[in-house]
């Protein structure tokens, strides 16, 4: 689930996603919250960020 929110930076994540609207320039976080999602990972890359949201789409 998508949280659509500016909100503070949150402590300890950083992130390289430039083009998430919620991305800041020093590669953190604004979202008010985030959600890491993909029940079965097993691997890094299986993971992904269901907050994450592209710049001037939503
Ligand atoms: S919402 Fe997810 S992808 Fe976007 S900046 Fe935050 S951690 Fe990165």
């Amino acid at each position: 689930m998508a949280d659509k929110k500016h909100g503070e930076l949150l402590p300890g994540v950083g992130c390289d996603v430039v083009s998430c609207k919620f991305n800041t320039v020093d590669c953190r976080c604004s979202a008010a919250r985030i959600s890491v999602q993909s029940e079965k990972a097993a691997t890094k890359g299986e993971t992904y960020c269901s907050t994450f949201c592209p710049r001037g789409t939503c």
